[in-house]
Order: structure tokens, then C-alpha cells, then sequence
């Protein structure tokens, strides 16, 4: 059995992230991936890009908007402010290099017990103890369609590599937030019509929270599609899809019925990675773990930390 004071489960940015202080620290660590440093971003489609842009603001004492760390700048090294997917994941990598980050890749956690002083873990690569556990795999890989009836009807959004090869010229998207307004934009670019179903008014939200409100990269791609003829908005919640013969019927909260001779795109976002260590986490009335607030530990254990970094 490998032991040590701190395992940190996946090598994202939230997990390179906390390695980066660790290793400044001189506390011992090691980071368990289960494929390779920023698996996420590598999964992402090639036109997707950073919502929030990068600018090397090192110099006079900001941190660029995407670093992880200190010194670093993703804007800097690309000299690009909205990277790929492939770039940040290259950026990450980088991070790992030049602080010396020790990790163990193809290590895929399977099973978290709670032991009298710490974790014990189960891999594809045996078993490993520590004292702190540090939960960082994020929510990427994990869509979110559970509040949606029959969603095996559908396609969920970050499945889709290229909307051009999309068969069909009439969608529905289910979720207008920012993962909902880019493919519209896309399909309308690919010359597709597009229908929004969203539970609120996509740009009548007064909040500065930009996990609410559309940030101003997605809005201006908003703006563009909004006024076209090809793009509609309907309010409502979608219950439930079903398939009807060759075509597709979404129910709405209000029994509204809508149809559609394509699959529907889910653009409902993501839920956290938890599965090994489901059976540990106190949830919250909205399923989120229930975390401390200054220290994202579990209220239930606390020698065990779920970081997270904004998602869209
Ligand atoms: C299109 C798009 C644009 C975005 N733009 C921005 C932006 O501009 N700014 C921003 O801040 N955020 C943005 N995000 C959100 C950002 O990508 C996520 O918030 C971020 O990736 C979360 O980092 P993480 O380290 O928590 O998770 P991840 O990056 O998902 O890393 C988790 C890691 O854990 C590994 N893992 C999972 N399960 C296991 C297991 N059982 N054992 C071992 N390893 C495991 C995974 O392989 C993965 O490498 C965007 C997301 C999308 C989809």
C-alpha cells in the first residue's frame, strides 16, 4: 500500500492547483488521475474555447483570470486571451513541469473508505492511504440530465463534437445558460434554426454573479443570435421527452407539449464527480455537497475536501 499525508484525486485545475501549494510547502503529496493532466479540457470539442479571457496581469499584481497559480499565465504563454481546450490543457501540463508536481497517472480511484486516521483508496493501481483526501475530479465528466425524464432521448451538448455534422435543420436546446447559448450560436452559424427552451428570460437576470448571468463573451454571441430569424425562445421547464416514432415530444412543466423531428440537445450542465465516495458526502437541499465555507471541507469529515472551480 502507497501511503502519504495527501492524496489529491485528479489532475484538473483544482487538483494541479492545490499540488502547486502543497509542493511549496513541503508537505508530501500525490495527485491520482485516472487518464492524463487536464483530461477534461483534452475532451473538450475543438471549437470550444475559455469563456473567461486570459491576460498576463502578473506584472502589476492580478493574477490572469485563468491561472492557477502564481507566475503562471495562460495569456502569457499563449498570447491569446480565449484558449482551446488543448491549449489550457497544454498550459496545465506546463504547471505541472515547472513546479515539480508528483502524480500518478492511469490511476483511477474506485472505492474511498473512512479509516480510524485517514483514507484508505482503491485503484486500478492498488491501494493507497492518506491522512487528507482532497476530491478534486470535477464535474465535466459527468453531464447533468437527472431532472429530466426519458433524457436518453437526447444528446447532451458536450457530446457534441461539431454541429456541422449534425443531421437535421431544426433543433431544440434545452437550457439557455452558457453552454445553451454557444451551440445555438454554432447551429445558427452551420445555418440551422434553433429553439431555446430556458425557465427565465436569458438576459433579464440584475446580478453580478457570473454563475447566474451569462458572461460577456457568451453575451455578445447572444446579442448576434437573438435578433435572427433563424432563433426562437420559449419559457419553460422541460419535464420530460419522449420519442414518437421517428420524431421527439418534450413535455413542459405547464403541459405544454413541443415537437421536434430531431433529438433534443440537452445543455443542462454538469454534476460533480462523487461516485467513489458517494456513500461520505452530506448533500444539500439543491444535491450540491454540503462543504464549510472557508475551507470546501465536507461538514461531515474533516479531513476530506471537494474544491471546485467555477463551471459552467
Ligand atoms: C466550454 C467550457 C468553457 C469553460 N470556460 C471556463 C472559463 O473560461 N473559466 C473557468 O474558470 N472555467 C471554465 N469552464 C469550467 C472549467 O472547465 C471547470 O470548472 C474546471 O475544469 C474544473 O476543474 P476541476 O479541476 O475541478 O475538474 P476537471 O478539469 O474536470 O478535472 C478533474 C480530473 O479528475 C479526474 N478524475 C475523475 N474521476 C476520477 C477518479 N475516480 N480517479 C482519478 N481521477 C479522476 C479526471 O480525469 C480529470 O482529469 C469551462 C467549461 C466548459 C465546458
Amino acid at each position: 500500500m502507497t501511503v502519504s499525508s495527501v492524496i489529491i484525486v485528479g489532475a484538473g485545475p483544482a487538483g494541479i492547483g492545490v499540488a502547486s501549494l502543497l509542493e511549496q510547502t513541503g508537505i508530501d503529496y500525490v495527485i491520482l488521475e485516472k487518464k492524463v493532466i487536464g483530461t477534461s479540457f483534452l475532451k473538450w470539442p475543438k471549437r470550444m474555447e475559455m469563456i473567461t479571457p486570459s491576460f498576463p496581469s502578473n506584472a502589476f499584481g492580478q493574477m490572469d483570470l485563468n491561472s492557477i497559480c502564481e507566475s503562471t499565465s495562460p495569456g502569457f504563454s499563449f498570447k491569446k486571451e480565449h484558449l482551446t481546450g488543448k491549449e489550457y490543457g497544454e498550459y496545465l501540463v506546463s504547471v505541472v513541469d515547472y513546479f515539480n508536481i508528483k502524480g500518478q497517472t492511469n490511476t483511477e480511484v474506485q472505492k474511498v473508505t473512512k479509516q480510524k486516521e485517514g483514507w484508505r483508496l482503491e485503484t486500478n493501481q492498488g491501494s493507497f492511504y492518506c491522512k487528507y483526501l482532497i476530491w478534486a475530479t470535477g464535474e465535466f465528466q459527468n453531464p447533468k440530465t437527472s431532472n429530466i425524464l426519458g433524457s436518453k432521448y437526447s444528446i447532451h451538448s458536450s457530446s457534441i463534437k461539431d454541429c456541422k455534422s449534425l443531421k437535421g435543420d431544426d433543433f431544440i436546446v434545452v437550457g439557455g445558460y452558457e453552454s445553451g447559448v454557444q451551440i445555438a450560436y454554432e447551429l445558427i452559424e452551420n445555418n440551422k434554426k434553433v429553439t431555446v427552451i430556458n425557465p427565465d428570460k436569458i438576459d433579464d437576470k440584475y446580478t453580478s454573479d457570473p454563475s447566474k448571468v451569462l458572461s460577456p463573451y457568451t453575451h455578445e454571441k447572444y446579442q448576434k443570435i437573438k435578433s435572427s430569424q433563424a432563433y426562437k425562445e420559449v419559457l419553460g421547464e422541460v419535464t420530460s421527452i419522449s420519442e414518437k416514432g421517428s420524431s421527439y415530444e418534450l413535455l413542459l412543466a405547464d403541459n405544454t407539449i413541443i415537437k421536434t423531428q430531431n433529438k433534443p440537445i440537452c445543455a443542462t450542465g454538469f454534476s460533480l464527480v462523487i461516485k467513489p465516495l458517494e456513500q461520505l458526502i452530506t448533500y444539500r437541499k439543491d444535491g450540491s455537497p454540503k462543504l464549510q465555507e472557508q475551507s470546501d471541507e465536507s461538514v461531515s469529515y474533516t479531513h476530506l475536501t471537494l474544491p471546485t472551480i467555477y463551471s459552467v
